[in-house]
């Protein structure tokens, strides 16, 4: 599962969970990205923050863990060199799935490589309420084989709107994990 996770939120847990029984993975391995080159629109907090805060979020479920797999990696993130290593630390034998955000995924055609990135994995497309799912359906990416759209009611909670939300001094309880927002206010993030 690859994201900027800034920060983790439950709507990217219940889709973690979600496709982990609905593509009856075997675990789920959250990625936060390193870089995010396509975001330099915006101050993104410190991958060593966002890891922090994803292995809080996620520590009490057996079949989820956190992977320093990006942010340990110099230079931008890009998808493909992810999926590269993971396949061949786990074989040819191992099936991979890689969950992100539909608008994410949408993008791909923008990415390093797309036609080999669509090759390495299956693309598990999240998508939020009202998300336009036609103008999902109308581009390429959601016409190819290996890319599955899953709609995540949960979804409705945005990292977006929690760094708002902390920045005007409104609460996140309940939108985040308590270990989450107890990272966030200690290392005054979002301020
Ligand atoms: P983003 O543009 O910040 O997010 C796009 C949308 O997807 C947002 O609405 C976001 O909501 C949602 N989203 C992101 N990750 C999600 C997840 N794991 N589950 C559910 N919804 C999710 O996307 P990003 O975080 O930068 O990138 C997502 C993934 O795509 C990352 O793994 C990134 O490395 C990869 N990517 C790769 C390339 C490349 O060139 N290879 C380029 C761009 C992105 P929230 O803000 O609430 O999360």
């Amino acid at each position: 599962m690859g994201g900027t996770f800034d920060p983790i939120h439950y709507g990217h847990l219940v889709t973690a969970e979600g496709a982990f029984w609905q593509f009856e993975l075997d675990e789920v391995v959250f990625i936060p990205t390193g870089e995010p080159w396509m975001k330099e629109d915006r101050v993104v907090t410190p991958a060593e923050d966002r890891y922090l805060m994803t292995v809080i979020a996620t520590a009490s479920n057996p079949h989820f863990s956190v992977s320093r797999l990006e942010i340990d990696r110099a230079g931008p993130t890009y998808t493909r060199d992810t999926l590269e290593t993971l396949r061949q630390h786990e074989g040819e034998g191992t099936e991979l799935f890689f969950i992100t955000g539909a608008d994410a995924t949408l993008e791909i055609f923008h990415w390093k490589d797309p036609e080999e990135v669509l090759g390495l994995a299956h693309f598990i497309a999240a998508t939020r309420p009202g998300y336009d799912i036609a103008r999902f359906e109308a581009e390429a990416p959601s016409r190819h084989p290996n890319v599955s759209v899953m709609s995540v009611p949960a979804l409705a909670i945005s990292s977006t709107d929690v760094r708002e939300r902390v920045a005007e001094g409104r609460p996140v309880r309940y939108l985040v994990p308590e270990g989450v927002k107890t990272y966030i206010d200690k290392a005054g993030l979002y301020r």
